[in-house]
């Protein structure tokens, strides 16, 4: 080995790749499926030394199964992280990461705009149990800086936040917090790794939708943390384990990693799309506004350059008619499909204030920049042209 220099892979070969050895006995391409609930000992010794952990192997696929652990090592590979842990959905990674590091007297603080069902679990759950939630403007760290405490224990947010396309300075949120003994967790799911490692910008946890990009095609539920081991084996054993049994199937962690495969070809190609679609939005004298970081009159542009290696996947809009404008539009798409979810082949449009964040009351939407009329495109894998004629013809609608 002397001399011999090795090179990292690079991403798209990581993500073929990465953990699996297709030489080992019986010699398949692509990994097995694992269809087993349960593991089988030896002898009664060995089961003691694997419940305690001194043996290595399998013991119940709630704390673990073989297609499910090559999919974790694969996913914080990706995101430059020491281990990953794969859950039931992306909600099944944000409770199952929170229940198991927060107490009653905690406090988090959280991004003002942040996906409905985190807001709803944080709010209208671990309120219930003694969490403090605060909610402020991360866009500007300095209110970060103005509000930590003693008792901050969790800095969460989204960049871009989901569904209005902010941008949070990750690393500037990571001094602060880690200052303060607080630690920062980042929902990536619109970047993917792809176009954005927040671990590597000082972040302390990434949680993934995998349901969306990562997966890729519409057709399975699940999640993933990256993050520290320690910590993460506390998530395995206590937060998965006993408290959310949010576990994936082997089934479906198979179908990921066959995403997965194609993350950097379709994440260029649903870049190309809404770059596409920003900029005919952008022109259209139908549109209020559009929020889309690759474009010049996006307010971040030059944060977008430094953390992400490109503006990503989705677009959001506001219509010059307000939510009765809005309806019309998404009442006359033929292609882009109406539908929650994003991050598949299919573009999808979705209206925030009927459906994603509907949980929310009005006040709760304005408080957290959500106005009425904005409407939310994933720009899928179409060809761009069939796109944007769909587009300029429902906008003529709205
Ligand atoms: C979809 C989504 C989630 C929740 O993930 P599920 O897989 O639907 O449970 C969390 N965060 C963001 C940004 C999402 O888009």
């Amino acid at each position: 080995m002397s001399g011999e220099k090795t090179r990292r892979p690079g991403f798209s070969t990581r993500a073929i790749h990465h953990a699996y050895d297709p030489y080992s006995p019986p010699g398949s391409l692509t990994p097995p499926v694992y269809m087993s609930s349960t593991y089988t000992f030896p002898t009664v010794e060995d089961g003691a030394a694997r419940f305690a952990g001194e043996q290595p192997g399998y013991v119940y696929s709630r704390v673990g199964n073989p297609t499910t652990v090559l999919l974790e090592r694969r996913i914080a590979d990706l995101e430059g992280g020491e281990a990953g842990l794969v859950t039931a959905s992306g909600q099944g990674a944000t409770t199952s990461l929170l229940w198991t590091l927060l107490k009653p007297g905690d406090e988090v603080i959280a991004d003002k705009t942040l996906y409905g069902c985190t807001f709803g679990f944080l709010n209208h759950g671990l309120a219930k149990f003694g969490v403090r939630i605060t909610h402020l403007d991360m866009t500007d760290p300095r209110n970060l800086a103005a509000a930590i405490g003693p008792t901050t224990r969790i800095v969460f947010f989204e960049s871009p936040a989901n569904p209005n396309m902010r941008l949070v300075d990750i690393a500037a949120i990571a001094e602060i917090a880690h200052r303060h003994g607080a630690r920062v967790v980042v929902d990536n799911t619109y970047c993917t790794p792809f176009l954005q490692r927040p671990l590597e910008l000082g972040a302390d946890f990434v949680v993934h939708s995998a349901t969306k990009y990562l997966g890729g095609h519409g057709d399975l539920l699940a999640g993933a943390i990256v993050g520290p081991r320690d910590v993460l084996d506390q998530v395995r054993f206590y937060g998965i384990k006993d408290m959310t049994g949010a576990v994936l199937s082997s089934q479906d962690a198979y179908l990921v990693l066959r995403g997965l495969k194609t993350l950097s070809l379709r994440m260029a190609r649903h870049c190309d799309n809404a770059q596409g679609i920003a900029e005919l939005l952008a022109e259209h004298p139908k549109v209020e506004v559009v929020h889309y970081p690759g474009l010049d009159s996006f307010p971040q542009r030059e944060l977008a350059r430094r953390q992400m290696l490109r503006p990503g996947g989705m677009v959001a809009c506001e219509l010059k008619g307000g939510i009765d404008a809005g309806r019309r539009f998404m009442n006359a798409l033929r292609l882009v499909t109406r539908a929650v979810s994003l991050g598949d082949a299919e573009s999808l449009a979705q209206h925030p204030a009927s459906m994603t964040h509907s949980f929310y009351t009005p006040e709760e939407r304005r408080a957290h920049l959500i106005s009425e009329g904005l409407v939310r495109v994933s720009a899928g894998l179409e060809d761009t042209d069939d796109l944007l004629d769909d587009l300029r013809q429902a906008l003529e609608a709205a």
